[in-house]
């Protein structure tokens, strides 16, 4: 149906690839097609590279995956010429690490910036991307790549008299370029995510007075940050390449120390040793503490009551540290955050603790924010509040694949793609990190890497064979969306009201949108299909159909599964229908 379409008659000759977004997923697949010698190019809606590390530019960003590891592995020269300064880098540092990757390869002559992909249309007769920018540029590509990124969309949320208010309100995800100086002023910062926990020790520390508006306290975990400590740096820098293969084949695409002992097994000593060794250690490392904190409630108390400690001895006022615990969500079932003295903000004279569940917020005025009991003033508002995650850039494009069906009906109750990379009824199509894939869940360079890689091998294939598209099957998706379901629903992961659900969104579908198998198994089945000849997808060669795989077999045999967790799993499994009852 391209006839009918708004963005057919352009005349102009086909590129092999059009990125859209210049973040580590857009730059690296930019870089490894034109690799390939495919005619590509990259089209980005701010003005520079870097994506994430280039719009959320807040005091305190950093990352909460170790520097080491949050890098690329790709190229050993790059690895081996840049040196992190810290454990966890700061924003500025990955910034600078994004232009210096841009600059070694000379990515930036392919890449448009300041434009904003608005529609893209596939012509089924042509079989090519008929693309539009909100700028009015038209493209037409081969194949559409979308490195649009996982948290690039802030939420619409908006404040009732938001539009009165006279001071300054910032975005932590749209930060000023030129930074904001907080010094002598009241502020105010509405959130408690990852975000607000990194920048309000330092807002705190600059204002005259923060008043944090906190509706749903969050787990954190300090970074312990710092210079990269000696015996890290070389364990890494032994054999780089052993070291990033390791931290590829693990769940979360980063090292933690899995155990694989239970918490309900372990003796309450040997458990408190545990605990407090992977705390002193710092970051994420407690994740990986006991084999059963995903799954069993009992465990995971255990590791919520162990927090809740850490919180209390932080925090000097019993009331604020009860405030700050988390109640409503179990441990590890929303991203959890890490911090640089967070909890001890809550001590300092000039910082406020605002209870959104007992005074709920009622609106902006001139002068400040009104809550249920009181009118706050301040000279600065700062709006931590998240992200349309997953799919809120791809459903802000106006995309439409075969016969016109628009992603925005193919989702109309959640996301469903084939392997989080290809989307039923989208030919050439192709999502980096997209939802299906373990993207969020895991260290997100390493997610990156392994789907850029994978793109690129599907087009060299496509081009050796001279097929002209791929499309992922409608069996084939069905199919996969059952798995990521299987995959997550064992787990405590479902039971939080997180933004992996769209729980964030109001009138977003709830559904658990990464796959929770890891990615270390999801690499496994990916490859897997590749050397089935690309299974569950079809492959045409203009309109002739070459190859026509509808089933997905490749599900890598299961791990062993602790005997004492099958009846939690096979009760989780039946009682969602993804098993049938004895
Ligand atoms: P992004 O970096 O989000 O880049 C996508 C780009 O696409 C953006 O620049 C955007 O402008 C552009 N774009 C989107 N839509 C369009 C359009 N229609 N037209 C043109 N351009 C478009 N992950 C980790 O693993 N570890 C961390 O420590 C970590 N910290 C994070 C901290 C913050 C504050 C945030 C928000 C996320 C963090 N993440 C982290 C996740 C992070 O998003 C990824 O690690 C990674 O940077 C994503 O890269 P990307 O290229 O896929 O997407
Ligand atoms: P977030 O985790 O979604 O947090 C948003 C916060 O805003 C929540 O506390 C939320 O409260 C609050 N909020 C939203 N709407 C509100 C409203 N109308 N009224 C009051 N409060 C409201 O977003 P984020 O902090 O930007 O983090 C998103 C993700 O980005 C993280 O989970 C992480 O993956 C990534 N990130 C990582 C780092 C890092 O450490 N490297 C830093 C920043 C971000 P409720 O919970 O009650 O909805």
């Amino acid at each position: 149906m391209a006839a009918s379409s708004a963005l057919t008659g352009q005349d102009s000759q086909p590129i092999d690839a059009l990125i859209v977004g210049a973040g580590f997923a857009g730059m690296y697949m930019l870089h490894k097609l034109r690799g390939l010698g495919l005619n590509s190019k990259v089209v980005e809606a701010g003005s520079g590279v870097g994506g994430t590390w280039y719009w959320n530019r807040y005091p305190g960003a950093r990352v909460d995956i170790q520097s080491l590891e949050y890098s690329f592995g790709f190229d050993e020269g790059l690895e081996s010429e840049w040196r992190w300064s810290e454990r966890y880098a700061p924003q500025p540092e990955l910034l600078r690490y994004a232009e210096h990757v841009a600059d070694r390869f000379d990515l930036k002559r392919d890449i448009t910036f300041n434009t904003r992909v608005a529609a893209a249309h596939w012509d089924d007769a042509a079989h090519v991307w008929n693309v539009k920018t909100e700028q009015g540029e038209a493209m037409r590509c081969r194949h559409l790549i979308l490195a649009t990124g996982c948290l690039s969309i802030p939420t619409d949320v908006t404040f009732p008299g938001i539009d009165t208010y006279k001071g300054d309100i910032y975005r932590t995800s749209r930060w000023p370029h030129e930074g904001v100086d907080f010094s002598g002023m009241r502020v105010g910062i509405i959130g408690t995510g990852s975000s607000a926990i990194q920048s309000i020790p330092i807002i705190a520390s600059q204002a005259d007075h923060l008043t944090v508006f906190q509706r749903t306290p969050n787990y954190s975990m300090p970074a312990h940050n710092g210079p990269i400590p000696d015996a890290d740096f070389e364990a890494w820098a032994k054999d780089p390449r052993a070291y990033r293969a390791a931290s590829k084949d693990t769940v979360g695409g980063f090292q933690n120390e899995a155990n694989d002992a239970l918490a309900t097994d372990t003796a309450p000593d040997a458990i408190k040793a545990e605990l407090e060794r992977r705390w002193a250690w710092g970051g994420f490392r407690i994740l990986g503490a006991f084999a059963d904190t995903s799954i069993d409630p009992e465990a995971n108390r255990i590791v919520q009551e162990f927090v809740a400690g850490k919180i209390r001895e932080q925090v000097s006022d019993p009331a604020v540290a009860d405030l700050l615990t988390p109640k409503d969500h179990p441990f590890g079932t929303k991203r959890p955050c890490v911090d640089t003295g967070y909890y001890a903000t809550f001590n300092r004279p000039n910082v406020e603790l605002v209870n959104l569940r007992a005074e709920p917020l009622v609106g902006f005025t001139p002068d400040g924010i009104e809550t249920s009991a009181k009118k706050h003033e301040f000279d600065a508002v700062v709006l931590a509040t998240g992200f349309d995650a997953m799919t809120g850039a791809i459903d802000r494009i106006d995309l439409r694949g075969v016969g016109g069906r628009r992603i925005k009906d193919h989702w109309a109750e959640g996301p469903r793609t084939y392997l989080g990379l290809m989307v039923a009824g989208f030919p050439n199509l192709f999502t980096i990190t997209g939802p299906g894939s373990p993207s969020v869940l895991t260290n997100m360079i390493n997610s990156i890497e392994q789907h850029v890689e994978w793109v690129a091998d599907c087009l060299v294939s496509l081009k050796q064979r001279q097929q002209t598209s791929i499309e992922a099957s409608a069996e084939a998706e069905a199919a996969w969306c059952r798995h990521v379901a299987e995959a997550v629903t064992p787990s405590l992961l479902p039971q939080a009201n997180s933004w992996y659900m769209g729980a964030n969104v109001p009138g977003k579908p709830r559904m658990f949108m990464p796959y929770a198998g890891g990615l270390n198994t999801y690499t496994e089945i990916c490859n897997q299909v590749a050397a089935k000849d690309y299974e569950g997808f079809i492959i045409r060669q203009g309109d002739r159909v070459l190859s026509d795989s509808r089933q997905f077999t490749s599900h890598p045999p299961q791990g062993e599964i602790p005997e004492k967790l099958l009846p939690i799993i096979v009760e989780r499994l039946t009682a969602a229908g993804l098993m049938p009852a004895e």
